[in-house]
């Protein structure tokens, strides 16, 4: 793998800055909580600025600059320039830039910036050791127009210090002197943006790995609940992948996805505007399609092992079955979205939904009678 690495490249500036800020934190953060211990201002501290940082990232790097899903006012944008600059992942711009041509090339080893293609450390942070600039920035031609996202991206590492690194210690100087300053500077400046990082990253390389895809397998990209817990709902990565504008990520109301729930109440609050949804018979179409993907596989995986088991043979059959119903439901759905004078009703896509979950259950009965590889 090492030898796939552009050696030559190497900068030399971000990669001592991952590297330096991880061991301060791995390092530093420990012995300082040995000698000193951590008391509530130091939690409640590094809790705020967790999420006011790592939201910036989700709410306004993500959804907002990158992929426009809403509409900002100057406070929301302000907020998140200032916030997002403090993660120090990059000014919004630059962030936005490469994350367009991810979900644009997505796996391609040479376009996406951080393909899983090239191994996971790669898709991680390896890709940032090896980023050059200056970069074209072709594609944000529309973030280009906006005053104060340039104003971030001229002073991005410097806005990055003053928030994200000498605002924690003098909150924690006035606090309690310079051992709180010391204890907020470790465990809310650098420890912070060391979490927040690589819960990004992990995005890219873990969302990329591991976890379900039930709105598209044709990318790497997964639905993976567990992450979207310290990602601020960034873990439905599939979803997101499928419907990259939607301002949620989790779109199931039981999923967890704080980010969508900050957009829904700062729109209340009149402070943005225009979230933009997929409509509700476009995510159960892609839902029928892929289970109908993954249901034609399990049927020809199916056809030779369920010969001389009557258990098997009667799981195929009333898969085939299921799949007959689930093909209809497809085409009826693919039609009626097709056609805008037919009206959905929420009761017709609550049968479709049926028919995928049912195929959904069918299929790990099959998978959990599958014989043993020889
Ligand atoms: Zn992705
Ligand atoms: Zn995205």
């Amino acid at each position: 793998m090492i030898s796939k690495l552009p050696l030559d490249r190497i900068n030399w500036v971000s990669s001592t800055f991952l590297i330096v800020t991880f061991l301060t934190a791995v390092i530093g953060t420990p012995l300082y909580i040995y000698h000193f211990g951590i008391d509530f201002f130091q939690v409640a501290l590094f809790v705020f600025y967790f999420i006011a940082t790592g939201m910036s990232i989700t709410l306004g790097y993500h959804r907002l600059f990158a992929h426009k899903a809403f509409k900002a006012g100057k406070t929301v944008k302000l907020t998140t320039l200032l916030f997002g600059a403090s993660a120090f992942e990059d000014s919004a711009l630059d962030w936005a830039s490469d994350h367009r041509e991810h979900h644009k090339n997505v796996d391609h080893e040479d376009d996406d910036p951080y393909s899983i293609s090239r191994g996971f450390f790669w898709a991680h942070m390896g890709w940032i050791f090896f980023k050059l600039y200056p970069r074209p920035l072709a594609n944000v031609g529309d973030l280009k127009k906006d005053p104060l996202v340039m104003w971030q991206h001229k002073h991005h590492q410097r806005i990055g210090f003053l928030v994200g690194m000498v605002l924690p210690t003098v909150i924690g100087y006035f606090y309690g002197g310079w051992q709180a300053a010391l204890g907020a500077f470790l465990i809310s400046g650098v420890t912070r943006l060391v979490c927040v990082q690589h819960c990004t990253f992990f995005i890219n390389s873990l969302c990329h790995t591991l976890g379900n895809r039930p709105y598209d397998s044709g990318t790497s990209a997964r639905d993976s609940w567990i992450m979207a817990i310290p990602t601020f709902g960034e873990g439905y990565h599939n979803y997101h992948h499928s419907f990259q504008h939607d301002y949620r990520n989790g779109v199931k109301p039981w999923q967890w996805d704080p980010t969508k729930w900050a957009i829904w109440t700062l729109s209340k609050l009149g402070l943005v505007s225009e979230l933009r949804r997929v409509p509700e018979e476009k995510i159960v179409l892609a839902e029928l399609r892929e289970m109908k993907l993954q249901a034609d596989a399990q049927i020809a995986t199916g056809r030779s092992w369920k010969i001389n088991c009557p258990t098997r043979q009667e799981a195929y059959d009333t898969l085939l079955d299921l799949s007959q119903q689930l093909s209809e439901g497809y085409q009826e759905l693919e039609k009626a979205v097709g056609d805008r004078s037919v009206q959905i009703s929420a009761e017709m896509l609550t049968r479709w939904r049926k028919i995928s979950s049912d195929v959904s259950e069918q299929l790990s009965l099959m998978r959990s009678l599958q014989p043993a590889l020889a």
